[in-house]
């Protein structure tokens, strides 16, 4: 049985996601492991480009393209991810844990009852002992559980396909094969009238005020620099470094900050050069959203929080002493450079 791939495409005004390009790059190594293909499942109208998506890792794009289909709607989008798993037979099938992949994904695995697992962190292959049965080559979906308190592996070896979300930003899209082309396969679904019941009479998507996804350099503001002159001084040392602005669920919660620059388990999943923490205790639930990191400093007047577990370089001390501080010393290098 060939174990392969399928990767569900989230298109946005005809822009692949960047969620997708995460997942494309995950399963060309998960792939890899189970000697099997990677199949992208692009659904819309008019769609470009499809065989460049080899770059990222898919061998093959199944194009279901239908007018109907230019803007997500639940029920036939459903039934083309359906159909698609029906003929083709994936051994997973992976969304990214999007608004649509969180739509999406339940009502396909209720349909084919299914086990999904979501808003995983990370994939693997890897066996599985229930007892005396060995399941060999599972998908190992992992992803914090009980709150954020631990991080889960959960498999599911009866149900094949094995399916799940992933969060957004979590994996990063390995270097891309240029040139490397995947074969396109249309693929043809028809839909009754109950199946377009529902007309998307506009579509408006709000434009995101930042990226912290893409940023280098992010400082994170947390109830420690709930206060307005903190957060100015936060700004003012964020435009010094040309870094962004993100912040814990309590700062968005109390209005400092917009939703968009929530980090953690409901917001954000960074994975910037450089992540500075301040005035964030370092609760679960954050610390999943910067783990990506590759430095972490950490101030805080508590010498005991447990952000300076995670965090590489640690400054005790009030956000009100250290950020003027740190400010007169960048422009001190600013200068100097
Ligand atoms: C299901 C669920 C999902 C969640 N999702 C998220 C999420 O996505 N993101 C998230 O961040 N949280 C999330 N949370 C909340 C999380 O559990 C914590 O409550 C939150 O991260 C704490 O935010 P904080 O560190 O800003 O605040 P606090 O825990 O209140 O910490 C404030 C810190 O600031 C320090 N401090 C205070 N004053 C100063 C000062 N003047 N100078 C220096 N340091 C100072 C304190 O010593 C303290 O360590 C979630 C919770 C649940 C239950």
């Amino acid at each position: 049985m060939e174990k392969n791939i399928m990767v569900f495409l989230e298109y946005k005004k005809g822009k692949l996601q960047d969620v997708s390009k995460e997942l494309l790059s995950k399963a060309r190594t998960l792939a890899k492991k189970l000697g099997s293909k990677v199949l992208g499942l692009a659904v819309g109208y008019n769609l470009k480009n499809l065989p460049e998506l080899g770059e990222y890792g898919a061998d093959k794009i199944i194009y279901v393209s239908n007018k109907e289909l230019s803007l997500y709607r639940s029920l036939p989008f459903a039934k083309v991810v359906i159909s698609a798993i029906l003929h083709y037979k994936p051994y997973i099938v992976l969304f990214g844990a999007t608004h649509v992949g969180r739509d999406l994904a339940p009502r396909v695995a209720s349909n084919l009852q299914l086990g999904l697992t979501a808003d995983c962190t990370e994939l693997k292959i890897g066996d599985y002992r229930a007892g005396k049965i060995l399941y060999k080559d599972q998908l190992l979906q992992i992803r914090p559980a009980w709150g954020g308190n631990i991080i889960a592996t959960i498999v599911s070896p009866e149900s094949i396909p094995s399916m799940a979300t992933v969060r957004e930003g979590v994996i990063a899209i390995d270097e891309i094969t240029p040139g490397k082309k995947a074969d396109v396969e249309e693929f043809c679904v028809e839909f009754s009238k109950q199946e377009l019941l529902t007309e998307i009479i506009e579509q408006s998507i709000e434009e995101k005020d930042v990226d912290l996804k893409g940023a280098k350099i992010v400082i994170g503001a947390g109830m420690g620099a709930a206060d307005d002159h903190i957060m100015e001084l936060i700004f003012n040392l964020a435009k010094l470094l040309k870094a962004e602005v993100g912040g814990s669920r309590p700062i968005i919660d109390a209005g400092y900050l917009s939703p968009h620059r929530q980090i953690g388990q409901t917001g954000v999943t960074i994975r910037p050069n450089l992540y500075i923490a301040m005035g964030i205790s370092g609760q679960i639930q954050h610390l999943v959203g910067i783990m990506n990191s590759k430095r972490i400093i950490a101030i805080n007047k508590d010498p005991e929080a447990p952000i300076f577990e995670v965090a590489h370089y640690r400054i005790v001390g009030d956000l009100k002493d250290v950020l003027p501080m740190m400010i007169k010393a960048y422009k001190g290098i600013l200068k100097k450079s």
